[in-house]
């Protein structure tokens, strides 16, 4: 996600939801909700569209429907073997052209079991800043792995673009004190991760953009990276964020497949930046729209259901 500077921002007053996928949990942590100009960060979806996808896309926007809303958060997800951290926002390093909220490591660090060194793997979507900040920590002034005991696990045409072309300012603060660490592992983008979790590659946003898929013998759910930032990308899959988007044919043609792969499916949408209902099962029809499923209030850290 690319960001004009001096966007609204809205300081975290989300509780921290989760949802259940067969014995895999998945919680949400929020950093923080901005407001963009809709037709600056999503200029072909026109007021006729979003009136005519319904009542559904109310809450990811302002009132007058000229703001998106979107939401800032990390998904945590616990299987029974492995507890993972999907995208890490945007964190405080330096100044960014988007606020952040500094406690927002403290809360994604409450809500997992043993605390950051209880993390197993690090999912990195892709690698632009607002989903990588803190995969860095700044102890006695050197940038340390925020999670000592993960793999960090980045998609290997991603990290070969990022490192030919830093164009988000991103590789000092939080890739290459990983690579000085040893920590960060480039792998396939279908590379799999335990028996429940697998990447699934979603280029477009970026070259090697990855989604996770989370795969349970009675549950399925996908996250989303940045490949739709809008639900309303799911029902007009054509409509890029030409701002942020790397490639906007590639990122419409993969809109379309996962429109294909999960339309009518009982697998749970994971938006990555949807504010809440942050979850829900994708609707087929002329105009696909996301049923939502809200996830429950999390009080202390995550578990596995029993
Ligand atoms: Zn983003």
């Amino acid at each position: 996600m690319d960001t004009p500077r001096q966007a609204p921002f809205h300081l975290c007053e989300e509780p921290v939801q989760h949802w259940r996928i067969g014995p895999v949990t998945v919680a949400r942590v929020v950093e923080g909700i901005t407001e963009f100009s809709a037709r600056m960060f999503l200029p072909e979806l026109t007021e006729e569209q979003i009136d005519a996808a319904g009542a559904w896309a109310a809450p990811f926007f302002t009132e007058d429907k000229r703001r998106l809303l979107l939401s800032c958060h990390s998904f945590l997800v616990k299987t029974p073997d492995t507890t993972i951290v999907v995208d890490t926002c945007v964190g405080t390093h330096q100044p960014r052209s988007m606020q952040t909220d500094p406690t927002f490591l403290d809360r994604l660090s409450a809500v997992i079991p043993g605390g950051r060194d209880g993390v197993d793997a690090v999912v990195c979507t892709h690698l632009h800043f607002d989903h990588i900040g803190c995969n860095t920590i700044e102890v006695d002034g050197v940038l340390q792995p925020t999670f000592p005991n993960a793999q960090y696990l980045v998609a290997e045409p991603e990290l070969a673009a990022t490192l030919a072309d830093d164009h988000m300012d991103v590789l000092d603060e939080s890739i290459r004190p990983l690579l000085d660490a040893e920590v960060l592992y480039p792998v396939a983008p279908d590379h799999r991760i335990d028996p429940w979790t697998c990447l699934v590659p979603s280029p477009g946003h970026s070259p090697g953009h990855v989604c996770l898929s989370i795969e349970t013998d009675t549950a399925t759910a996908v996250i989303t990276g940045d490949a739709v930032h809008s639900p309303l990308q799911f029902t007009y899959p054509s409509v890029s964020a030409e701002i942020a988007d790397h490639d906007s044919a590639e990122a419409t043609r993969t809109r379309e497949r996962l429109v294909a792969l999960l339309a009518d499916t009982d697998t749970l949408v994971l938006g990555t930046h949807f504010p809440t209902p942050t979850a829900g099962h994708l609707r087929g029809g002329p105009l696909p729209w996301i049923e939502p499923v809200e996830g429950l209030d999390l009080v202390g850290p995550l578990r596995v259901p029993r």
